[in-house]
């Protein structure tokens, strides 16, 4: 039979849905649904009655447009309270994170099962000395990248199960590309970043990753010569041969370099020359014909 406290339970979970409380609101729900149809069923009467009230006169319960009506209701509130814990998730999301959801990119971190996230522009020691992702701590991809990367790392865990990749940028909204822009515009550092007005980068489309190896119980980055951004020859992958005789880079760098663009490449993707750190799934045209930046 449907009790008093059973109604508080359901009112107070539908009040509070957290990740926890929404299975036991659900369970709640359904504990209140199965009391409402057996008790009506066996009884038909809605509202239990203390012994000593005489029950209503009218069977209430018997009219199955009573019935009907109540059922939807219930449905209704039930369906409402799933899709609300549901958002409860979006939620957590920063407002960037919720708009790189809806327009439907992937959350690597999500998708590429192992991989280390660490965003280089969410902390302000990256190559522009300022904090550009003001929000922004999750990496995401255009769902083909996103593939391609699980791809990678499948490919990379086959060779060696102790590493992992880690992201230090994925997709990257265009209204923050103006930004890096801005910071470097008339620098000598502008060369190194696409310009919002020529229709930005790969990086603006989901279509390309700055990515390294990593220790993948630690997260450590295992050594490549430079640091991520480094902008110069050393971070160069066309004569890496030359850098290594000159003691630029070490062999074991070199080895580490081939690694990563070896799995990478297995995916699909492709090396940029001057930055070892950043692949492309497709070229520019394409992303220009065929798809939209993220605004
Ligand atoms: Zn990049």
């Amino acid at each position: 039979m449907l009790k008093e406290y059973q109604l508080l339970d359901i009112r107070l979970s539908l009040g509070a849905c957290d990740a926890s409380s929404s299975k036991a609101s659900l369970k709640n729900f359904f504990n209140f649904f199965n009391s409402f149809n057996s008790f009506s069923s066996a009884e038909g009467r809605f509202f239990e009655q203390s012994e000593s009230e005489e029950l209503p006169p009218k069977n209430i319960m018997k009219d199955s447009a009573f019935f009907t009506f109540h059922s939807s209701i219930l449905i209704a509130l039930l369906l409402a309270h799933a899709s609300f814990c549901l958002g409860q998730e979006e939620r957590g999301l920063s407002p960037t994170a919720k708009a790189m959801e809806r327009a439907g990119y992937v959350n690597v971190a999500k998708a590429v099962p192992g991989i280390h996230i660490s965003l280089m522009y969410a902390r302000d020691d990256n190559f522009t000395g300022r904090l550009l992702y003001k929000d922004l701590r999750e990496a995401y991809l255009h769902p083909r990248a996103a593939k391609a990367l699980a791809k990678a790392q499948r490919e990379l865990k086959a060779k060696r199960p102790d590493l992992s990749l880690k992201v230090y940028d994925a997709a990257r909204p265009m209204h923050i590309q103006q930004q890096m822009w801005d910071v470097v515009k008339g620098t000598a550092q502008q060369d190194y970043v696409s310009n919002p007005r020529n229709g930005g980068g790969l990086h603006n489309y989901g279509m390309a990753v700055d990515i390294t190896l990593c220790d993948a119980a630690t997260g450590d980055s295992i050594p490549m010569g430079t640091l991520v951004d480094h902008l110069g020859p050393a971070a160069h992958t066309d004569a890496e041969a030359d850098l290594v005789r000159r003691h630029v880079i070490t062999p074991e760098t070199l080895k580490n370099r081939k690694l990563l663009r070896e799995v990478m490449h297995a995916a699909g993707f492709t090396v940029l020359r001057t930055e070892w750190w950043h692949f492309n799934l497709i070229t520019r045209a394409e992303a220009r014909r065929t798809l939209k930046p993220i605004p």
